[in-house]
C-alpha cells in the first residue's frame, strides 16, 4: 500500500485509539484510495489525507430538558462540519442513547464522500445527542428539541450547514427543530433543515429516498449479473425509515421482503411485507415509540423469533443490513457465506465490519457498500434543498425519477473508477475512489487551510 496512505493511517488509529468507530472507517476508505495517492504524489505535500481527517469544526453541546415529571435531565448534543470543500455541510441528526464523538466522526467522515458521489454540491457533517426519544411523550421529545436547537441555531443555516433526520430523528423531531429555528432567527428559511413535513417546504419522497435509493442500486447490480429484481426475496435488518423504503419500493418493483429485525428479534413473514396494510402497520409501530415487532406477527399470523438475528437464513436472495453500525462481523459473515445467497447490499452506516466485508468478497459474495447504496436519502435532501431555494414543490414522479437517475450515475462512476485503477468489479474501492476524487480536488483548489 502507499507509504503515505500506511503512515496516516497508522496516525489515525494512535491519535484516536478511543475513537474505534472512527478508526475503522478512516481505515476502510483510505486502503481504497491508496492507488490514488500513487499517482497524485501532490497530495501527500499538501498533507491533503491528514487534513481530511479533522473536522473543519465540531461542537460538543449541552442540552438540558424537563421531563413529564418536573426532573431536569441533562443531556450532550453534538454537530461535526467535517468538510466544506465541495458545498455547505450536510448530514444528519442520530438521537440514540449510545451516540458520543467516535460515532459522530464517522458518520461525519462517511457522509463527506458519500454527498460528493450525489453529484450534488453538499458538504459533509453529522450530529446527535446521547439523548433517546424512545419511551418519551411527544412533550418531552419537544423541550429536548427546543433546547437543542437553542445551542445550536447560531452555527447552521441553509447556506452553512444543513442538518437532516438519522436514527431517532424523523418528521416529529425535525418538526420540533425547525420550529425552534424559526422562531429564533424571526424569518423562514427553511433550507435550513430536511426531512421537513409537506405543510412547510418538505419534499414528496424524501421518507422513502434512502429504501428507495438503495433498492434502485439494487437493481443496477442485478442488471450487471444479467438478473433482474422481479421474484427476488429479501431479508432486512431493522423496520424504520429506511427499512420501510426499502419494503415498498420492493414491493413496487415485484419483489418482497420476507425478513425484517429489531433489537429484540426478527419475524419472517414468507407471504411478505409488501401489502398497504403491513407497511402501515410498521409505519404506526415506528411512530407509537413502541419496540414491540412481535404485534406485527400477532397480527399478521408470521413467525417472530426473539433474541435471534436473521443472518445465514438461505431462502432470500438478498442480504440488506439497514438498522445501525456494526450488525454483522466474523461470526455473521461466515454464516451469510455458508446460506449461499450471492449479493450483501450495505444500506445502514457501516453495518459491517471490515474483516467481514473482505471476508465476504473473498468467497464470491458482491458486497455493494453503504456510502453509495443509502446515498438516495440525502441525495433527496439536496432536492429539497433545491426546491427551498427556489420556492417550488416537484411531483413525486419528478423526485423518484430524478432519485433514480442519480442512484444510477453513482453506480455507474462507482464501476468506472475501480475500473479506471485496474481494481476490477468491486463497488467499494469504486465509491470510495469516486467520492475522495472530488473532495480532494477541490481541497486542493481551494489552498492550504
Ligand atoms: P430508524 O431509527 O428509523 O430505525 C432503526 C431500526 O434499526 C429500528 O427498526 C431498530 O429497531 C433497528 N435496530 C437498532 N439497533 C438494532 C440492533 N442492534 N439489531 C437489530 N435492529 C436494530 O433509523 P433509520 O431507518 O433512519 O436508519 C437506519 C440506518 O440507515 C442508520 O445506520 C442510518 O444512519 C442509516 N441512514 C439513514 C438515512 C435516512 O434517511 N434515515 C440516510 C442514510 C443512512 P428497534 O427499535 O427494535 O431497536
Amino acid at each position: 500500500m502507499n507509504r503515505y496512505v500506511e503512515e496516516v493511517i497508522s496516525y489515525v488509529k494512535e491519535k484516536y485509539s478511543n475513537q474505534p468507530e472512527f478508526v475503522q472507517t478512516v481505515e476502510e476508505v483510505y486502503s481504497s484510495i491508496a492507488p490514488v495517492v500513487d499517482v497524485h504524489p501532490e497530495f501527500e505535500k499538501a498533507d491533503l489525507l491528514k487534513r481530511m481527517v479533522e473536522p473543519e469544526r465540531m461542537f460538543r453541546f449541552r442540552v438540558v430538558w424537563t421531563d413529564d415529571e418536573g426532573k431536569v435531565h441533562t443531556n450532550v448534543g453534538y454537530r461535526c462540519q467535517f468538510n466544506g470543500a465541495i458545498g455547505p455541510y450536510k448530514g444528519g441528526l442520530r438521537f440514540k442513547d449510545n451516540v458520543n464523538e467516535s460515532i459522530i466522526k464517522f458518520l461525519g467522515f462517511e457522509q463527506t464522500f458519500k454527498n460528493s458521489l450525489t453529484g450534488q454540491p453538499i458538504g459533509g457533517a453529522k450530529g446527535g445527542s446521547d439523548f433517546d426519544p424512545a419511551g418519551k411523550s411527544d412533550a418531552e421529545i419537544m423541550a429536548f428539541c427546543q433546547s437543542f436547537m437553542t445551542a445550536l441555531y447560531r452555527y447552521i443555516g441553509p447556506d452553512v450547514d444543513v442538518p437532516a433526520g438519522d436514527i431517532g430523528v424523523g418528521g416529529r423531531e425535525i418538526g420540533f427543530l425547525y420550529g425552534q429555528y424559526r422562531r429564533l432567527k424571526g424569518s423562514f428559511e427553511n433550507g435550513v433543515l430536511t426531512g421537513k413535513g409537506l405543510s412547510y417546504g418538505g419534499s414528496l419522497i424524501r421518507p422513502e429516498a434512502t429504501g428507495y435509493g438503495a433498492v434502485y442500486y439494487l437493481e443496477e447490480i442485478l442488471k450487471h449479473e444479467g438478473d433482474s429484481i422481479r421474484g427476488k426475496k429479501i431479508a432486512v435488518s431493522g423496520y424504520g425509515n429506511v427499512s420501510w423504503g426499502i419494503m415498498k419500493k420492493a414491493a413496487q418493483l415485484g419483489a418482497k421482503v420476507t425478513y425484517m429485525s429489531g433489537s429484540a428479534g426478527y419475524i419472517h413473514d414468507e407471504e411478505g411485507i409488501d401489502t398497504e396494510e403491513k407497511l402501515q402497520f410498521i409505519l404506526d409501530l415506528r411512530s407509537s415509540n413502541s419496540k414491540d415487532l412481535k404485534s406485527y406477527a400477532d397480527r399478521f399470523g408470521c413467525e417472530f423469533v426473539p433474541k435471534e438475528k436473521f443472518w445465514g437464513v438461505n431462502d432470500v436472495d438478498i442480504y440488506m443490513p439497514a438498522a445501525t453500525q456494526n450488525e454483522v462481523g466474523m461470526k455473521e459473515a461466515e454464516k451469510i457465506v455458508a446460506s449461499g445467497v450471492k449479493y450483501y447490499i450495505e444500506v445502514s452506516n457501516m453495518p459491517t465490519s471490515n474483516e467481514a466485508i473482505a471476508y465476504l468478497k473473498d468467497h464470491g459474495v458482491i458486497v455493494a457498500p453503504s456510502k453509495a447504496a443509502n446515498a438516495g436519502g440525502v441525495g433527496v435532501s439536496a432536492l429539497e434543498m433545491s426546491q427551498n431555494s427556489e420556492r417550488l414543490s416537484w411531483s413525486e414522479k419528478e423526485v423518484d425519477d430524478r432519485l433514480k437517475s442519480m442512484m444510477k450515475g453513482i453506480y455507474d462512476k462507482s464501476v468506472e473508477a475501480c475500473e479506471r485503477y485496474g481494481l476490477g468489479y468491486d463497488l467499494i474501492a469504486g465509491a470510495n475512489i469516486a467520492g475522495f476524487e472530488k473532495v480532494a480536488e477541490a481541497m486542493m483548489e481551494q489552498g492550504i487551510f
